[in-house]
């Protein structure tokens, strides 16, 4: 069966507000096996919407949309909806009553506009909305599945996962559904990988292999169809088993799990702690590493030294050493990371030290040029990266390396392989 995904909203058009819905609601009909024929985007104005809704159900089978079910004037689906399947709006009192209820629990007084929400075509079912005010509709007409949701993400997504989809696979039925699962490499090439597992990549049928570069990560994607899921789930853990088997170390994470959160279990099982000193990623290492809930128990400080003069007064860094080899070279990353370490106690000091461009690049000093250095009890290490991109995207790359060395040497993995 066919479903379709229209996303409402102006903003939307206008590249204001990107449309996660979108990409999200796929990826979890996919994992459902239902298939998406179509997807559309129209913004906050009666007659497209009303002409993506007809067009949709001419084709579909099933319509999920997102987007315009708010209070206000643009927000249209809920009456353009009643419209196109011919059914009048109805006040729902339960539906009030919920709006009058998260009201009155933030104190705040309900706008008139609001009873707006509480309109309910006639003979379609209402989907709570637990976090917010707009609950979700869902109506079945000529045969076809139409369901409405909330814009805002957070809200849109626990209603799809619990009681759209099901009611969907309940309707139609699914043939089978499709599993997918991630394994993450960093500091390696496209090709070097394509080297290690091309012939997987080439014979796979099912599963198969998708391999995408991301952000300083490879993300080697596993996927899976079928109608069992236990059987799914080993294929998967077979394929899966082969790879680590070429990979090895190189594969840092699957799935959701993010290299800070990795990177942080390896200092936490092994009572470590952490401090950082960064330059030309100016906070990225300290911000991501904290982005992990518990970092308190393994991450001490981070110091961001820019300048010259703060390097010396921040971290120790000998003048000397700044004059004779510039601030972006071994010499001087080592010693910010050694004057960090030094200065917060810690198991580990990590540093950063870079030249994130567009401008200040020199023949011998490149942008992209970032070295990254180690140090702990009696040794340090440290390498050079000539990263590609965008500033953004030199300071994450040099953010990703800085954590990826300090993954490999937790691991007692070479810092240099691959
Ligand atoms: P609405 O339900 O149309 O009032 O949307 C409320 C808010 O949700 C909008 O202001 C956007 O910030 C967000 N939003 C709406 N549609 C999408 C979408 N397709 N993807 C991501 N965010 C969205
Ligand atoms: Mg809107």
């Amino acid at each position: 069966m066919g479903t379709e995904i229209l996303t409402v909203g102006t903003e939307l058009l206008l590249g204001q507000t990107v449309d996660t819905n979108t990409a999200w609601i796929s990826q979890r009909l996919a994992e459902a096996g239902i298939d998406v024929f179509y997807k559309t985007t129209v913004g906050d104005n009666w007659g497209r919407i009303e002409a993506a809704m007809r067009l949709a159900l001419s084709r579909a089978e099933a319509l999920i949309i997102t987007g315009g079910l708010g209070p206000t004037e643009d927000d249209l689906t809920r009456d353009v909806l009643a419209a196109v399947i011919n059914r009048p709006l109805k006040p729902d009192p339960a539906v009030l009553a919920h709006i009058e209820k998260r009201f009155a629990q933030r104190r705040m007084p309900m706008a008139e506009n609001n009873k707006k929400q509480a309109m309910v075509p006639e003979g379609v079912e209402v989907l709570h909305n637990p976090r917010g005010t707009a609950p979700g509709l869902f109506a079945v007409a000529d045969g076809k599945a139409i369901a409405c949701l909330p814009g805002v993400p957070g809200e849109m997504m626990p209603m799809c996962l619990e009681q759209v989809i099901p009611r969907i696979r309940a309707r139609f039925g699914s043939k089978g559904r499709i599993v997918s699962r991630v394994l993450k490499a960093c500091g390696i090439s496209e090709s070097t990988l394509d080297q290690r597992i091309g012939d997987y990549f080439r014979e796979m049928r099912n599963p198969t292999i998708g391999v995408l570069a991301h952000r300083g990560e490879i993300h080697v994607r596993l996927t899976c169809k079928g109608d069992d899921p236990q059987r799914i789930g080993a294929q998967l853990d077979d394929l899966e088993d082969k790879i680590r088997e070429r990979l090895g170390h190189l594969i840092f994470a699957r799935d959701e799990e993010v290299m800070e959160a990795v990177v942080g279990r390896l200092l936490r099982q092994r009572g470590a702690t952490l401090a950082v000193a960064e330059s030309c990623t100016g906070g990225l290492v300290a911000s991501r590493l904290t982005d992990v809930s518990g970092s308190s128990d393994y991450f001490e400080s981070g110091v961001v030294a820019y300048s010259l003069a703060a390097k010396q007064a921040l971290l120790d860094v000998p003048r000397a050493l700044l004059e004779q080899y510039g601030a972006v070279s071994l010499p001087v990353a080592t010693a910010m990371a050694e004057g960090v370490r030094r200065r917060g106690g810690t198991t580990f000091g990590l540093a950063t030290t870079g030249v994130a461009g567009p401008t200040g690049g020199t023949p011998e000093k490149p942008v992209g040029l970032v070295w990254v250095a180690l140090a702990w009890e009696g040794g340090s290490s440290g390498r050079d990266f000539r990263l590609l991109g965008d500033r953004e995207m030199i300071k994450h790359r040099g953010s990703q390396m800085a954590l990826e060395m300090l993954r490999r040497h937790l691991l007692g993995v070479p810092a240099e392989e691959a």
